[in-house]
């Protein structure tokens, strides 16, 4: 029975994690905050030591963690994934990051014999524990296919694209639309408040419209009561806004509305907001 590997229990990983074990697959897990792993384990899961371990252990090894930065540091740093890879070993990188930090990470475990597939998600933390994600795969071919029941468990669709590096490309893409889509959502609703037009209506003429959509419904009442509970940090948020940002620099495209939408981000995190929801934005806008 193929075992595998969970590195990296946050909101995302969690939930997807919890799904393997339910779809009664052998899960070892690992979290940098130790303690996250108890849900986990309670579910059935093992606890491993160290990434190493894990990658050691499994045969084909998840992981969720927050941005480029922490995904270097779990695969590069002491006791990480790279000391676990050897011939015949798995691993697949979930993080949404840029495709340089992706590419790095594959050359790497390359060079020792494993293999390596990127498989960003798109979906947030409801169809995570729906299991309703969609994964967006680039690098071992026959490796997506390998990890595709494991995906199956997590998410309702897994894409493949042939170039590595296009599966970060393709999250960073979506990640742009939404972030902006969420900074205009909020000026609008921010405008139509103080024109003395009801929140409720507002997002009420909005379903009747060409813009409507799951995003608008979902968050559109949590933002008018105020609630900013994180399913999506907006940390996150900002750096995904970021790594797009340095992608259109990097094909010489230039990004006006997600430019702007990166200040309205970083100014919400200026003020202290990084680990709230990113609708939270919407307190930024209309200066609360
Ligand atoms: P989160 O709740 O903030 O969890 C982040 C995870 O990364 C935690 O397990 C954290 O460990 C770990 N981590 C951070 N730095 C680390 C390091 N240096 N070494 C090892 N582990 C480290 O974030 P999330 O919402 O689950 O998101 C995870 C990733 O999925 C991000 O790339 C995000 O952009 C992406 N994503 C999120 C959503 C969403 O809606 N939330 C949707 C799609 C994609 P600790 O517990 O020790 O802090």
């Amino acid at each position: 029975m193929t075992r595998y590997g969970f590195l990296g229990l946050g909101i995302m990983g969690k939930a997807m994690a919890a799904n393997l074990l339910a779809g009664g697959l052998e899960v070892t897990v690992w979290n940098r905050t130790t303690e996250k792993c108890a849900p986990l384990a309670a579910l059935g899961a093992r606890i491993g030591n160290s990434p190493a371990e894990v990658v050691a252990d499994c045969d084909i090894t998840f992981a969720m963690v927050s941005d480029p930065a922490a995904a270097a540091a779990l695969f590069f740093g002491e006791g990480g994934v790279l000391e676990g890879i050897v011939p015949g070993k798995a691993y697949v990188d979930i993080s949404t990051v840029d495709p340089t930090t992706s590419l790095e990470i594959a050359r790497a475990v390359n060079a020792e014999g494993g293999r390596f597939l990127e498989a960003p998600v798109s979906g947030s933390k409801k169809p995570a524990e729906d299991g309703t994600l969609v994964f967006l795969c680039s690098g071992d071919e026959s490796l997506f296919h390998e990890a595709k029941p494991a995906l199956d468990l997590m998410g309702k669709k897994s894409f493949y694209f042939d170039k590595p590096g296009q599966g970060a490309e393709m999250k960073l893409v979506i990640n742009m639309i939404m972030g902006t889509m969420m900074t205009a959502f909020a000026e609008g609703l921010t405008l139509g408040d103080k024109a003395g037009l009801g929140m409720a209506d507002i997002l009420d003429v909005l379903t009747q419209g060409a813009i409507d959509n799951p995003m608008f419904r979902l968050k559109g009442p949590q933002m008018a009561s105020g609630n900013f509970t994180p399913a999506f940090p907006l940390k996150h948020m900002q750096k995904d806004m970021r790594l797009a940002l340095e992608l259109g620099d990097k094909f010489g495209q230039p990004l006006f509305t997600a430019a702007a939408a990166n200040n309205l981000y970083l100014k919400s995190r200026q003020a202290g907001n990084g680990d709230e929801d990113f609708s939270t934005v919407f307190q930024a806008i209309a200066g609360n």
